[in-house]
């Protein structure tokens, strides 16, 4: 038995991959979700994934969220569907559509992105290390 070991050998052999890619999380987190729509009877699920500012993970492609959504309906013989505005806006535009709503602060305040996971360092853009990936998007 070679889980978990085979599973970040896998990854590690994959030099397109960034270090910080954790596999099969969102695949973890979208069938959690589309398992809890079906017993609560919710038809729509928003997420905030996002492919524009593509950090190297595949699964935040929307050809990927597309594919599990079919997967996940043909498995349970439901219609649920994943709707995810931001699949096409930059951070920056992100941040825009934020003010927009009035809930730029909101943004600012209470959400966090950082790779080092740095919520200490606090920057006109919101908590983080500055330097990650995700910060520097
Ligand atoms: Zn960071």
């Amino acid at each position: 038995m070679c889980f978990p070991s085979c599973v970040f050998l896998h990854v590690f052999s994959k030099p397109n991959l960034p270090a910080s890619f954790v596999p099969n999380r969102n695949a973890i987190f979208f069938t959690l979700a589309h398992a809890f729509a079906q017993k609560q009877g919710i038809n729509n699920l928003v997420t905030g994934i996002n492919q524009t500012d593509y950090s190297g993970y595949p699964d935040c492609r929307e050809n990927f969220v597309n594919a599990l959504e079919l997967a996940l309906n043909l498995g349970s013989e439901s219609d649920i569907r994943f709707h995810y505005p931001l699949m096409h806006l930059t951070k920056g535009e992100t941040f825009d559509l934020s003010a927009k709503e009035g809930i730029l602060d909101l943004v600012i305040n209470e959400s966090h992105t950082c790779y080092n996971g740095d919520h200490k360092s606090f920057h006109d853009w919101g908590f983080g290390c500055g330097k990650c990936p995700a910060c520097i998007l």
